[in-house]
């Protein structure tokens, strides 16, 4: 609110301001900013609208989900730079998520994940992988002598030049 000028609602619309400020509070006591369109007090718009809005929409939302599917297909359809933006950094704030994920569905095709495994235990090993380290399949999962699973028990860290030098060797002593 600094460098609000104190003026009122007729002075603000005069000076094409959007906002005005009296410092006087509002019904429900916000010493606040008030919109010069409609004369309600900013600070109520965040704490009582907002929500209410919010609460309308999430109800309208559930009694109308095929309908809501449809305008973000729509929306999605017509805007598609914007949709790979918010794609894309949705999967950058979530790498390791999508990278456990894509691994299981690589791993799903070679058939090497078996149906009772929990890809939650999967993703947490992705997520919990340190800064410069690859999530390694202990056995490899395509190798001439042995297939290995897809599984949160045949997952280890490896420092990233050990996996890439490792290739699709197995080492096995069985
Ligand atoms: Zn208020």
């Amino acid at each position: 609110m600094s460098g609000t000028l104190l003026c009122s609602r007729a002075e603000a619309k005069a000076l094409g301001l959007k906002r005005y400020f009296t410092g006087k509070p509002c019904k429900h006591g916000h010493i606040s900013e008030r919109r010069v369109s409609s004369n309600t007090c900013i600070e109520c718009g965040k704490t009582t609208y907002a929500p209410l809005a919010r609460e309308r929409a999430s109800l309208w939302y559930y009694d109308n989900t095929d309908r809501a599917r449809d305008n973000s297909q729509r929306w999605a359809d017509s805007n598609p730079e914007s949709r790979r933006a918010i794609a894309n950094r949705w999967s950058s704030n979530n790498r390791e998520y999508c990278r456990a994920n894509l691994a299981t569905y690589k791993a799903r095709k070679l058939s090497a994940t078996p149906p009772w495994v929990n890809q939650s235990d999967i993703i947490e090993i992705y997520e919990t992988c340190p800064d410069g380290h690859h999530v390694d399949h202990i056995i490899p999962l395509r190798h001439d002598l042995v297939c290995g699973l897809h599984v949160p028990w045949n997952l280890q860290h490896l420092p990233a030049y050990d996996n890439l030098t490792k290739s699709n060797r197995f080492e096995g002593g069985w």
